[in-house]
């Protein structure tokens, strides 16, 4: 079979235009691109040669050469490489691609009009665990960005801008990895395109000041660590003295006798071994108060007890949940005389059933005899 050439590849004729490979390339890009096409190596290969075959049809030097003597008179030029002279050359490629998947990067037409920061803002706050159970009023200390006044948050004096010399005022850089080229921010100018000509004196061309204020919250009952609330307009402020929004975001201290799960709440009750032999009633610490555990004769070590309505409220106001109390069963250390013998007593006064090992042993004594006869 005939190698197709690169107009066929993408399905132009020998005298399209640029405008028309262009267009052409995109169509079949977004045909074969990969993220399209997951685990086709067909559909790889065909975006591969698209691209191969865009890079040589949009550039007038290479195009010629590949007109008059085909891929080997692009050999040594290294057909699908680069121009000399880094990512020139790659551009288009990188913009085709960038309207094809980028999506995400903040619209460029008027990068002077970009603020140099967030509007948003993120603060963590601690809280203990009782203010997350209960909630409480707190107050909120954080430092926002507000746009320098002298440079109009351009961080060059007297607003003066230069181009980016890094990216050349597109605010992005393309690199090529394999067959695909991957675009980034441009790390210099952060994406604006534009660099301060000199910095501006007053906030030393960051192009905002930093100031401190603080606000008194709601902390609603129920609230867990990593919840964030929101606090209208008490972001950042940008160039034009819009603001932005403050998110607070919880982490609450651990508690000695409590721990959270949810709207749970464990406690690890120790219980002496003859109390849980006898089951008796003992008082606990609850969120509220006090409450009665009235231990199951026999309760076994790791037990947990139940006390619906008595855990945290939840946060969304759908009720609440439940204070689970969990045995850890304790035992002595150390007998004296008197225990050990009382114990041995006891002990004897059940007999058999003090010794349950030898009723469930005895017969694979029996057994694992049986396998050496
Ligand atoms: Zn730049
Ligand atoms: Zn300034």
């Amino acid at each position: 079979m005939e190698e197709m050439s690169y107009y066929e590849i993408l399905e132009v004729s020998q005298s399209s235009d640029k405008s028309e490979i262009k267009k052409a390339y995109r169509k079949m890009a977004r045909k074969y691109h990969p993220d399209a096409n997951p685990d086709d190596p067909d559909a790889e290969h065909k975006f591969k040669l698209c691209n191969e075959a865009y890079q040589v049809l949009s550039d007038d030097e290479k195009r010629s050469i590949y007109d008059r003597y085909g891929k080997q008179g692009l050999e040594g030029m290294g057909a699908g490489g680069g121009r000399s002279g880094g990512f020139g050359g790659f551009d288009d490629l990188g913009e085709i691609f960038e309207e094809m998947f980028g999506g995400g990067r903040r619209s460029r037409q008027n990068p002077a009009d970009m603020d140099k920061y967030p509007l948003d803002l993120g603060v963590e706050i601690s809280i203990s665990f009782k203010e997350a159970v209960f909630g409480c009023d707190k107050e909120v200390k954080f430092t926002y960005k507000k746009a320098c006044g002298t440079c109009k948050g351009t961080g060059a004096k007297d607003g003066k801008l230069a181009p980016c010399q890094q990216c050349g005022g597109k605010g992005q850089v393309y690199m090529r990895q394999g067959f695909m080229t991957f675009s980034q921010t441009c790390p210099v100018c952060h994406g604006a395109g534009t660099m301060p000509g000199e910095a501006c004196p007053d906030c030393h061309g960051q192009g905002f000041e930093e100031v401190e204020e603080s606000v008194t919250i709601k902390v609603p009952a129920g609230v867990d660590s990593d919840n964030r609330l929101r606090v209208s307009g008490k972001g950042n402020i940008g160039k034009r003295g819009e603001r932005g929004d403050l998110y607070v975001t919880f982490q609450v201290e651990p508690d000695d006798t409590f721990q959270r799960h949810g709207n749970d709440v464990y406690m690890e009750v120790p219980v002496f071994f003859t109390q849980a032999i006898l089951g008796e009633t003992i008082t606990l610490p609850s969120l509220t108060g006090e409450i009665e555990l009235e231990l199951e004769r026999g309760t076994r070590d790791k037990q947990q007890y139940r006390f619906r309505g008595e855990g945290i409220e939840d946060v969304h106001g759908h009720g609440k949940g439940s204070l689970i109390a969990q045995v850890k069963l304790v035992y002595p250390k150390k007998l004296n005389d008197e225990q050990q013998k009382l114990i041995e007593e006891l002990q004897e006064s059940f007999g058999i059933e003090s010794k349950p090992h030898e009723s469930v042993f005895e017969s694979a004594f029996e057994k694992v005899k049986g396998w050496f006869k």
